[in-house]
């Protein structure tokens, strides 16, 4: 390793583009856009790395992957910056706030500047490289399946092989400022929804006994979901389920028995077993309740994230490497994971890697109270910008020199 590639050097050189990475970020914040198409993003981000390897387009989304050649030949490391935004009306005050009724209220607009930040310093240090490093610049992150389009559409054979290692970071807006966090093991959550209707049969509110009321069993399926979380499920393995929303009968009418009644609920589950096994039970529960009731139900899962999984070993190099790059005392060891779902664990899946978490609270903020990622009010600092391209840089170093030994 070279002393212009070490994550010291890298983070000090990461931090001379510090300003350009804010002004692109900037850019990015005032014109979100929302899910797998996001044409004006894309443009931005291309003209931003134009030059540094070679770039392949979605086809289904405006995906875009950048392959930076090392120059001796080796593995392939993926790093991951996600591009879309939210339909939320930006209520910050900044002076950059978008005006378009979409906001990135999840940092990624952050993301795809770190993105950026590393590929520059890789592509700047590429003769060093000991293999390829792919980009991902990923559309679609909230709920839209984006990482699995990629999938499907070859994205992880960018290179021509099977990358080693995967690195994603994910700022948030309530969490210390420039403090990074993770841990070994499930990170964040399966997170699904189901949608579930009870069908019975109309008829008088005034003699039940003559119709199939659906909106009791309903009622009782909400609150017995919840007790099968508790005596179903191991209480050292989260279960969440939470029901969203319900629709039966009509609020102008008091005395009609609707046909159906229906809910929605998310679910979240940290392990492959618990997020099989409440795709079983679910349905068997309610199926239960509906035929004590003399109706019919319908389960429908809808599809859902995987459990976000963090290769122990990974985890152990970014750790020793946010050290290395930054001296001690910037990373936290989580003591639980999170009950938000990612689309990055489906890479991760595929190849062993890590999520990490970097706080971006403004300093004048407490992060204790700040607006939480998704709030209209979010603040995120973009001083954190060149630390974050640094530590995709590093670790992407990191793993290709690993792998040399
Ligand atoms: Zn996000």
């Amino acid at each position: 390793m070279s002393e212009a590639t070490k994550p010291s050097a890298l983070a000090a050189e990461a931090s001379k583009y510090l300003e350009t990475l804010q002004e692109i970020r900037r850019d990015l914040h005032q014109i979100p856009e929302f899910g797998l198409q996001l044409p004006q993003t894309l443009q931005r981000v291309l003209a931003s790395i134009h030059g540094l390897g070679t770039i392949t387009l979605g086809k289904q989304t405006t995906s875009a992957v950048l392959h930076i050649k090392g120059g001796q030949p080796g593995p392939t490391v993926l790093l991951r910056a996600d591009m879309d935004a939210l339909a939320v009306v930006e209520d910050t005050g900044l002076d950059f706030a978008s005006t378009n009724g979409f906001m990135h209220a999840c940092g990624h607009d952050l993301h795809m500047a770190m993105g950026i930040g590393a590929s520059h310093l890789l592509a700047t240090h590429a003769d060093e490289l000991k293999g390829d490093v792919i980009v991902w610049f990923q559309p679609g992150e909230e709920g839209h399946g984006g990482a699995d389009v990629m999938i499907d559409e070859g994205a992880l054979m960018a290179s021509g092989s099977l990358p080693i290692a995967a690195y994603g970071i994910h700022v948030f807006s309530s969490y210390p400022l420039g403090m990074f966090g993770s841990r070994p093991g499930p990170l964040m959550a399966a997170a699904g929804g189901m949608t579930v209707t009870f069908n019975g049969a109309g008829g008088h509110g005034s003699m039940p006994w003559l119709s199939k009321d659906p909106i009791t069993p309903m009622v009782e399926a909400i609150q017995a979901l919840q007790t099968m979380v508790t005596k179903r499920f191991s209480a050292f393995e989260p279960v969440v389920i939470n029901t969203g929303w319900i629709k039966a009968g009509d609020d102008h009418t008091d005395n009609v028995i609707p046909e159906t009644a229906s809910f929605g609920a998310t679910i979240r589950t940290f392990s492959k077993e618990n997020s099989e096994r409440i795709r079983k039970l679910v349905p068997e529960l309610l199926e239960g309740i509906a035929a004590a009731h003399g109706v019919s139900v319908e389960v429908e899962f809808h599809p859902a994230t995987k459990v976000l999984m963090n290769a122990p070993d990974a985890i152990d190099r970014v750790e020793t490497v946010i050290d290395q790059a930054f001296g001690p005392g910037r990373y936290w060891n989580m003591e639980h994971p999170i009950a938000g779902g990612e689309d990055f664990a489906s890479v991760l899946d595929a190849v062993p890697g890590a999520f990490i978490f970097m706080g971006a609270c403004p300093p004048e903020n407490d992060h204790l109270t700040a607006a939480t990622n998704h709030s209209n009010k979010a603040v995120f600092d973009d001083t954190v910008l060149a630390d974050g391209a640094a530590l995709l840089a590093s670790l992407a170093f990191d793993a290709l020199n690993r792998a040399a030994q």
